[in-house]
């Protein structure tokens, strides 16, 4: 834990607005981006009225330098605190001595603000009142504003099991064919039908089906844009329905599950190798006799070769849970995911849906009526990092990395987004000291701020 540690890399915390200004070249030691890649460009992002930025600081296609001085950026295995990070053409640069600068180099100091890589929530299943289930624009535009608002570069549009199911991802589909103005829609993740009705959780049961009737031909026809596909393995026809994902490109998850750790182990072989919310709607070690069967939990959590989720909102998992599954699968295995439905970002006490399902807010997480289950979370990704930080005790570079690189590597997306090493895609924010995102920038464009 580095709580003091992390507020005093920098002592020069003047200042709550970040101020624009030039600067002298002060040598000739020019900054030396990585070559752009052909073709590598980002794609253009739509001008949004009302955001900040837009017409002071336009910085995309291939011009547009800026430095961001002053802050504390972090990396996946260090903190810079003494240099400048150079985003060029909508791409990380490197890093720069201040006194290094270009004359014609945007220079904006964030005064000693955190400077992290865009947040990446590969499960989230809504906001503000909306969910992905809404094959509408409405629902879409303003649930990835407001992850973006908050600090939420790109997720999985995530699906839970309705009758229209192919009716949202076509048009997940189809909204990823275009620009928007929020967060980006990196591919869909599926808590798919086929999973085990004594762990259905939130889930409606109506909705459950067999993994061997048939039913699958028409989600994995949409194999271009999903990413993740969540079923229970130990039910039959998983096996074969795991490795026609694994084929397909697709990875396979352990999830809502009653599985022993036999089933996960088998299922590994025909390729799964992620787990879906430790903790929630999965089996434990029970005994049978005698006997002890570890469960799904175990498996995740002592299994090499699989990665897996906490929802770290501070209500679905205590402290001690959280550090333990950090303990036992690290930063670059464990990463953490909002799980958020509808009800993130409304009061206290607001009713909403999903599918044909009623929840309510209820301190601050997400519960079915009845209050025998959690139905999501309330919290999006970036309001986790505090969490991770002062709940579970994790230092900086690991928490950051666990909301950033380690989902990116889970979903392939690593090359591209996830760090802010040169050559990746500028999507950082800036945050606080208190982890509230003040500035986010998507493709090297500011694209919001909050706050004000
Ligand atoms: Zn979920």
């Amino acid at each position: 834990m580095s709580w003091a540690n992390r507020r005093s890399d920098v002592s020069d915390m003047a200042g709550s607005r970040i101020g624009l200004r030039s600067r002298l070249r002060m040598n000739s030691q020019p900054v030396t981006p990585k070559p752009a890649e052909a073709g590598s460009a980002p794609p253009a992002q739509p001008a949004s009225a009302g955001f900040p930025y837009q017409t002071s600081n336009s910085f995309g296609g291939s011009c547009g330098r800026l430095a961001l001085t002053n802050g504390r950026v972090v990396f996946p295995d260090r903190i810079s605190t003494d240099r400048a990070l150079i985003i060029e053409a909508g791409r990380i640069a490197g890093l720069a001595h201040p006194a290094d600068l270009d004359t014609d180099i945007e220079v904006i100091d964030v005064a000693g603000r955190w400077i992290t890589p865009g947040l990446i929530d590969i499960h989230t299943h809504g906001a503000v009142g909306h969910t992905f289930n809404e094959p509408d624009r409405v629902a879409w535009t303003a649930i990835t504003r407001e992850n973006l608002r908050r600090g939420t570069t790109g997720l999985l549009a995530t699906f839970a099991p309705t009758p229209d199911l192919t009716d949202g991802l076509a048009f997940c589909r189809e909204w990823m064919r275009a620009d928007h103005a929020g967060t980006q829609v990196l591919g869909a993740y599926l808590e798919s039908p086929y999973v085990n009705v004594a762990q259905k959780g939130a889930l409606d049961a109506s909705c459950v089906r067999a993994a061997d009737d048939g039913s699958a031909a028409a989600l994995l026809a949409f194999a271009d844009i999903l990413r993740v596909f969540m079923l229970a393995p130990e039910l039959p026809g998983a096996l074969d329905l795991v490795q026609a994902l694994n084929d397909a490109g697709i990875v396979p998850a352990a999830g809502h599950s009653s599985a022993h750790d036999t089933h996960v182990a088998a299922a590994m072989q025909a390729g799964l190798r992620h787990v879906t919310h430790l903790w929630s709607a999965m089996s434990t070690v029970v005994r049978e006799g005698p006997w002890r069967k570890p469960g799904v939990l175990e498996a995740a959590l002592t299994f090499d070769g699989l990665t897996a989720e906490i929802i770290a909102d501070n209500r679905h998992l205590p402290a001690t849970l959280m550090r333990l599954a950090y303990k036992c699968l690290g930063p670059d295995r464990l990463c953490a995911v909002s799980d958020a439905l509808a009800g993130a970002g409304l009061p206290e006490g607001s009713l909403y849906t999903m599918g044909g399902m009623t929840y309510d807010v209820h301190d601050g997480v997400g519960m079915v009526l009845d209050r025998t289950s959690f139905a999501g979370s309330a919290t999006l990704l970036p309001q986790m990092l505090p969490v991770l930080l002062d709940v579970v005790g994790i230092p900086v570079v690991e928490a950051v990395r666990m909301v950033t690189l380690t989902p990116a590597r889970i979903i392939g997306a690593a090359a591209e987004i996830g760090s802010l090493e040169p050559g990746k895609r500028a999507d950082l924010v800036v945050f606080d000291d208190a982890f509230a995102a003040q500035h986010v920038m998507l493709g090297g464009k500011w694209v919001s701020r909050t706050g004000e």
